[in-house]
């Protein structure tokens, strides 16, 4: 029998080319779901559930089951091309410039959920089409955590659904740009008091990129969670996904966010979102363990001393 993953994760999986100060890299591995879980697995069982086409590399493959991600939830289309994604970020390193974005087999995907994986815990939903998320919200049941992450494409194509989604969930996390842009403020305060009111999720996170991330609770406004500084970002795509990775990783292993434990969830969040931040696709992830990112927790404990 499976073993039940402690986090079930849908997504996008994608070839990306990205463009930074410091070059281009194309067709690189990327896509929200192969970050969240590449950043999960260190302290969690993933399930991932995703589709690609046949083009998709089979070392990239090995890699995610390298990182003990399970990959029964992932579909190969034969004959179709992989979700291609290309961006820069030469004006500002905090918001991608989308110059392309190819569906390809994303556009027709169905995900279907193995029957172990409905099992698990937690979900995450990272960025994919709000309709499929909603899908796969109704098929996990209402015992799951759900945790739900969201980006301007979706906010301008599917609102209602999305709103659906926001309804549906325990945690939305949503970065500075996306919660102005959904709620029509300039005042992150103001726009996530909007967004608890409208949605009354347990917590809701906005993350400011380097200047670090806002926690609001049921009570409202609770925290503000220092960025680690880094000095060399080389490649910001993924950070989101990766910081949730963080999250749910703390929550597979600790249980579910708290108002004593939400500030060290957001820690691990942080953490490895300025890890990843140091390389192309998930380069900065190579090389990394558990001790390194615990280490790293502990830094930013101490910047908010
Ligand atoms: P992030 O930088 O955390 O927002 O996520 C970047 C990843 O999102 C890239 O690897 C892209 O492949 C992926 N991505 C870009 N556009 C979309 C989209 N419309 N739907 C799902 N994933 C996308």
């Amino acid at each position: 029998m499976s073993k039940i993953p402690d986090i079930t994760a849908v997504g996008s999986m994608a070839l990306d080319t990205v463009t930074t100060h410091y070059g281009t890299h194309e067709n690189c591995l990327g896509g929200s779901a192969v970050y969240f879980s590449m950043s999960a697995s260190f302290q969690a069982k993933v399930g991932l559930i995703g589709v690609v086409g046949d083009d998709f590399p089979k070392a990239h493959v090995e890699l995610l089951k390298n990182h003990g991600i399970d990959l029964d939830g992932l579909e190969v289309v034969k004959g179709a091309k992989t979700f291609r994604w290309s961006g820069s970020y030469l004006n500002d390193v905090n918001a991608a410039d989308t110059h392309c974005t190819m569906l390809n087999v994303f556009a027709t995907f169905e995900p279907k959920i193995p029957e172990n994986y409905k099992k698990a815990k937690t979900l995450f939903l990272a960025n994919i089409l709000p309709s499929l998320q909603m899908k796969v919200i109704e098929e996990m049941g209402p015992d799951c955590y759900k945790v739900c992450d969201t980006m301007n494409f979706y906010i301008n194509s599917a609102r209602p659904e999305l709103e659906r989604v926001f309804e549906n969930v325990n945690v939305i996390v949503m970065n500075d740009g996306e919660i102005k842009m959904f709620t029509d403020q300039a005042n992150l305060i103001r726009a996530g008091r909007l967004v608890m009111e409208k949605f009354y999720p347990e917590y809701l996170i906005v993350k400011k990129g380097e200047h670090g991330s806002l926690v609001f609770g049921r009570g409202g406004f609770m925290k503000a969670i220092p960025a680690f500084p880094t000095e060399k970002v080389v490649d910001p795509t993924g950070a989101g996904d990766s910081f949730a990775g963080g999250v749910l990783g703390f929550i597979a292993r600790n249980g579910r966010l708290n108002n004593e434990n939400v500030a060290e969830a957001v820690r691990y969040g942080t953490a490895m979102g300025s890890f990843l931040v140091t390389g192309f696709s998930i380069d900065g992830f190579m090389d990394l363990t558990l001790a390194k990112i615990e280490e790293r927790v502990e830094a930013l404990r101490n910047l908010s001393k």
